[in-house]
């Protein structure tokens, strides 16, 4: 009689058991698709579904070039950029921050080789196209690819400029002026947080 009561007892908590770990397992279902559209929006102002196809040239790290391929954008939450990413690295290429002048790796560096996207690995620059622009932030007259770099108006700070961002994942890398050396007259001055060198 006791023993069976017991059973039973452990019946009911088994069952109770098994509920609630079932509606967690719901609950936290339902809290992931509340929370993968909402960051989507938030990251890339576009609508829930699957991220919009680039495209993009691809090239090896001694900066030949490869192909011309059409990807899915790379497109991640804030919490997994910023686990990848540094703070700093974080702030620039995430949320637009600027680093200050002459505090990034790269403003003075003239080794030979490719600069890539530090978020995603797009190819952006080539050390072919860097020059001293005397402004302390890596500057080049080119991208090694138009299709890999996106220009946008940027009205922030009461100024209208052109920011640039990576095409592939939208990282913010810098801006791009019109008071640049030939062959182009452009200056895209670029964050050092937001690249990373391949040396040749
Ligand atoms: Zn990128």
């Amino acid at each position: 009689m006791f023993d069976s009561e017991l059973d039973k007892d452990t019946g009911a908590m088994r069952r109770r058991r098994f509920l609630v770990v079932a509606a967690s397992a719901f609950g936290g279902a339902m809290l992931w698709s509340l929370r993968k559209p909402h960051t989507l929006e938030a990251s890339a102002n576009a609508p829930a579904e699957t991220p919009k196809d680039v495209t993009v040239v691809q090239f090896s790290d001694d900066g030949k070039k490869l192909k011309t391929v059409h990807v899915p954008k790379i497109v991640k939450t804030e919490d997994e950029w910023k686990k990848q990413l540094s703070p700093n690295a974080f702030d620039i290429t995430r949320h637009a921050d600027t680093e200050f002048a002459y505090s990034g790796q790269y403003w003075n560096l003239h080794d030979k080789g490719l600069y890539r996207c530090i978020c995603c690995d797009n190819a952006l620059f080539s050390s072919e196209t860097k020059f001293d622009s005397g402004t302390g932030w890596p500057s080049f007259w080119e991208p090694i690819a138009k299709e890999n770099v996106t220009e946008i108006t940027d009205k922030s700070l009461g100024m209208s400029r052109t920011a640039v961002s990576c095409t592939l994942c939208d990282a913010h890398l810098g801006h791009v002026f019109d008071d640049g050396p030939k062959p182009t007259g452009l200056r895209y001055c670029m964050n050092s947080a937001s690249l990373k060198f391949i040396k040749a």
